[in-house]
C-alpha cells in the first residue's frame, strides 16, 4: 500500500522519481497567464506532441516536391502510409497487426462495422447498449435498427445502472443477457463509460454475450491509450475508437477499428471501397471487389495523410513509453487524486467513478455535494484558474490525469484550487 502525502514536497519528489517524467517535455502544455495550465482533459482532447508540426511539414514538403509521385517515393510513401501506424496501434489495443486499421472517424467506423456485424432477424432484432450512452452511439444504433425496418421501442435494449454512482455491474449485464439474449443480435458497450468513468471487463462481457449467441462490439473512445486492452484475447467481434482523446492525435483525428482475426477472411457483407480491395490487384482497377484480408478490408478511401501524420508521432510516443508502464503510472496518479479528494475534501466532493483501479482508467468523475449549480460554479472557477477539466451534464466534472504529461503535483494543484474555492 503506497502512502500518499498532501504536500508539495512529497508530490515534487514523486514527480522527480517518475521514470516517465521526460515524456511531458514532448508535449505542448497550454499556458495560463504565463505558466503551464493544469490540463486534465486528455479524455476529451489530448495535448499536441511537439514533433507533430515537423511531421505534417514533412508531408507538405513531400507534396510540394514529389506531388503524385509522393505515393511511391520518399521515406514514407503515401500508398502504404497508414501501415506505418499499424504495429504501434496494435500494441496499444492488444491486437494482432492485421486486426487493426486507422481510418475514418469513430461514428463512421461504428456504422461500417454495424453493416457487417449487426445482422438482425425477426427472431433476433435487438441491440443492447448502456443507458445514458454517448449520443453518437445511441443515434447510430437507433438509426441502424430503423434502417433494417425494426422499431427501437422494442429492438433497442438499454442496461440501467445498478449503483448510486451510475455504474453497471457485470451481474446486471448478465441478468439482462439471460432475459433478452435470444432476441439480441448485437451487444454494443463502451470500454469506459464516458460520464461515470467506469471501465468494463471486456472479456467477461464477450463470454457472456457469445454464450447467448450475440455478436459483441466495443466503443473504445475513452479506453484506447488509457486501459490495458487485450482486444484479441477478449474475443470481441469488433471495436471502434477515436484518436483525439488519450491517443493525442489531434482534433478530429483519424479513428480506428478492430476486426477479430476470425472474421478477417470471412465473406461478411460490407460497404466496400477501392482502398479495401486486395492490395495486390487494387490498381488493376477491376470491376469485382475482392477484400484485402484483415481489418484493412473495411477501408473505403485512400487515407488523409496530413491527419495521419500526428497519429504516427503520437503512437511512437506510446510505443516508447509502453502501455504497461503507462497503466502503472496512471493507476498511481489517479489513486493519488482520489486519495487527495477523499482526504482534503470529504464534505465537498463525491467521486462517482469506481474506486477499484481495475474498474476505471485515468478519469475521475466528480460531483459537488452542494448540487449542480455549485458544481457548475466550481468548474468555472477552475477554468478561470487554468485548471482544465470538462463538464458533463447534468452535474459531473471530469478530471483525468494522464500518465504521459500529468504529474502528481498537478493532482495536488487541483485539490489546492478546490480548497481555495470552498474557503473563498
Ligand atoms: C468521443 C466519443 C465519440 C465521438 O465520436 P466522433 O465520431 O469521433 O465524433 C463517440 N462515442 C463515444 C463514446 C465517445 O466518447
Amino acid at each position: 500500500m503506497t502512502s500518499y502525502e498532501a504536500t508539495r514536497a512529497w508530490a515534487d519528489a514523486r514527480d522527480a522519481a517518475d521514470p516517465l517524467r521526460s515524456f511531458r517535455d514532448e508535449f505542448l502544455i497550454p499556458p495560463h497567464h504565463g505558466a503551464d495550465s493544469l490540463y486534465f482533459c486528455g479524455n476529451s482532447l489530448g495535448l499536441q506532441p511537439k514533433a507533430v508540426r515537423a511531421a505534417i511539414n514533412d508531408e507538405l514538403d513531400q507534396w510540394g516536391t514529389e506531388a503524385v509521385e509522393g505515393h511511391f517515393r520518399g521515406p514514407l510513401p503515401w500508398l502504404t502510409y497508414h501501415e506505418t501506424v499499424r504495429e504501434h496501434l496494435a500494441e496499444v489495443v492488444g491486437a494482432r497487426p492485421d486486426e487493426v486499421v486507422a481510418m475514418n472517424t469513430l461514428g463512421v467506423n461504428l456504422h461500417l462495422m454495424m453493416v457487417s456485424f449487426y445482422r438482425p432477424t425477426a427472431q433476433r432484432p435487438a441491440i443492447l447498449i448502456e443507458a445514458g450512452a454517448f449520443p453518437t452511439d445511441r443515434y447510430a444504433v437507433e438509426s441502424q435498427i430503423r434502417f433494417h425496418g425494426f422499431d427501437p421501442a422494442t429492438a433497442l435494449i438499454e442496461v440501467e445502472p445498478d449503483s448510486e454512482g451510475g455504474g453497471i455491474s457485470q451481474a446486471t449485464i448478465e441478468r439482462v443477457l439471460a432475459e433478452h439474449g435470444a432476441r439480441i443480435a448485437l451487444v454494443m458497450l463502451p470500454g469506459i463509460q464516458y460520464r461515470t468513468g467506469q471501465a468494463f471487463d471486456l472479456k467477461a462481457i464477450v463470454d457472456a454475450a457469445h454464450a447467448r449467441g450475440c455478436v459483441v462490439g466495443f466503443d473504445l473512445a475513452h479506453a484506447v491509450g488509457n486501459l490495458p486492452l487485450q482486444l484479441h484475447d477478449s474475443g470481441a467481434d469488433f471495436a471502434i475508437w477515436c484518436s483525439y482523446k488519450y491517443l493525442n492525435s489531434g482534433p478530429g483525428a483519424v479513428g480506428g477499428a478492430f476486426v477479430h482475426q476470425r472474421h478477417g477472411k470471412a465473406d461478411l457483407p460490407r460497404f466496400a471501397g477501392w482502398w479495401g480491395h486486395d492490395r495486390a490487384t487494387r490498381f488493376r482497377m477491376g470491376p469485382q471487389f475482392v477484400p484485402t484480408p484483415g481489418a484493412d478490408g473495411w477501408q473505403l478511401s485512400n487515407p488523409p495523410i496530413l491527419a495521419l501524420a500526428p497519429m504516427r508521432i503520437s503512437l511512437d510516443i506510446f510505443h516508447r513509453a509502453g502501455m504497461d508502464r503507462l497503466v502503472a503510472k496512471s493507476r498511481d496518479l489517479t489513486s493519488y487524486l482520489e486519495w487527495l479528494v477523499h482526504t482534503r475534501l470529504p464534505e465537498t466532493l463525491d467521486v462517482v467513478t469506481p474506486s477499484d483501479p481495475t474498474q476505471r482508467g485515468a478519469q475521475l468523475s466528480i460531483r459537488v455535494r452542494a448540487g449542480r449549480d455549485a458544481g457548475r460554479e466550481l468548474f468555472e472557477y477552475l477554468m478561470e484558474h487554468g485548471i482544465v477539466g470538462d463538464w458533463r451534464e447534468p452535474d459531473v466534472i471530469r478530471i483525468s490525469p494522464t500518465p504521459l504529461y500529468n504529474r502528481f503535483s498537478d493532482c495536488l494543484g487541483f485539490t489546492d484550487a478546490v480548497v481555495a474555492w470552498r474557503d473563498r
